[in-house]
This record gives structure tokens, sequence and C-alpha cells, in this order.
């Protein structure tokens, strides 16, 4: 069976945790493709070529430890602003979209630019001021220092960045179903997105 599932939105809206989430639910493979963009961005912050990298990234690139910081978020996001390296890593998400068990997928263009015709959108939001107060609270819990009001800035300049490139840029796909989890508990947004592909999967048969 081939079921795609696209989950978009910014930084620390919770899309990460849903998208394993409903993969653990309903069996699926899942891809952080945030990852591909950490990981390109991390090799250029050590010297390579952006378009190289993209090029030839390798598995082992992927599973590197230092991927979740700050910094290699903030090289991410400008090597994602970057057309060529976009495109260098577009067949590498279709095809794992494609494959045969259901998939999903979580980013910032899946259901935009990725897989357009995915059979369930979702885009995850909160409020600039609850994402950063919850990056804040994993940062000190894992006991690293940080500053609320640095962790907000990062969080805008991001979503700037984000939004406002021309190629891809975050935004809702018109047919995604909207999850605000500004006040709203991971669970809950969890049981959400289940019971909308449920219904979707059901409809089929
Ligand atoms: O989701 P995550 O925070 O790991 O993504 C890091 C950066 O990678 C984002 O800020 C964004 O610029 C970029 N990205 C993207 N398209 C995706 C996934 C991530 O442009 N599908």
């Amino acid at each position: 069976m081939k079921f795609t599932v696209a989950i978009d939105g910014p930084a620390a809206a919770g899309k990460g945790t849903i998208s394993k989430a409903v993969a653990a639910h309903f069996g699926f493979a899942h891809l952080d493709t945030g990852l591909l963009y950490r990981a390109v961005g991390r090799l250029v912050l050590l010297g390579a070529d952006p378009l190289e990298a993209a090029r030839n990234l390798a598995a082992n690139d992927l599973a590197h430890l230092g991927l979740r910081g700050e910094e290699v978020a903030s090289a991410a996001s400008k090597v994602a602003a970057m057309p060529e390296v976009r495109s260098a890593l577009v067949k590498y998400q279709r095809d794992f979209a494609h494959a045969d068990g259901g998939a999903v997928l979580d980013g910032r263009d899946i259901g935009t630019v990725i897989c357009p015709d995915a059979d369930v959108k979702l885009y995850i939001t909160a409020s600039p001021e609850i994402r950063a107060a919850r990056r804040y609270a994993e940062l000190i819990a894992s006991g690293k220092q940080a500053n609320l009001d640095a962790v907000l800035a990062d969080i805008r300049a991001r979503d700037h960045r984000d939004q406002n490139r021309s190629d891809a840029p975050l935004k809702p796909a018109d047919d995604a179903l909207l999850i605000d989890t500004s006040e709203l508990s991971i669970d809950a947004a969890v049981a959400e997105a289940v019971t909308n592909i449920k219904r979707i999967i059901e409809g089929r048969h």
C-alpha cells in the first residue's frame, strides 16, 4: 500500500513529535526532512560547498549526533534557501514518500512541493512565544545554558527566512488541515491527527 502523510510547520510547533506518533500508530516509515538540510548545514559549517554536500549526502551524515544544535539549525535554514540545494534533495524525499507500506514526511514544503498529491496534509503551528518557551525548556532540561529572548529571536529569524525565501517558502498547502498546538497538549494534537488520517484511510475502503 502507498499512503503519504505530509506534515509541515515552523520550528518547535510539535510536528516532529506528532509525526513520530502518527508513524508509530499506523506502522508507517518516518522521514524528518529537516535532517537533510541540517546535515548539509553542518557540512557547510565544516567548510564544504553547499551543493556538493547536498548531492553527496550519505546515510552517515543523517545519523550524526551534532545535527540538533541551534548553530546547525541556523546553517540549515541558510542552505535551505538555495534552490539548487533543495532540488538536489527532492528525489530522496519523493522516493521515501512513495515506498510501499506508507510514509510520514515532516518538514516545511512537503504538502506544497515535495508531495502535492499526499493523501493527508497537516500543518502544525503555534505562536512564536509558545514555541520559544518549549525550545527554551528543552535546552534547560538537557543541561544547556539558554536565554529565552535569544531563543525567541532565533525562532523569529528562522521563521522569517523560511517564510520569505523565493523557492518553496514555508506555508500551509491549500488543502492542509491546520492544527494549532499553542493551547493543545501533544496528546490531543496527536489524537486529532490520527482521527483525520483514519477517516481518510477508511473512506478508501
Ligand atoms: O525542522 P528543522 O528545524 O530540523 O529544519 C531545519 C531547517 O531546515 C528549517 O529551518 C528549514 O529552513 C529547513 N527545512 C526546509 N524544508 C524542509 C525541512 C527543513 O527548508 N522540508
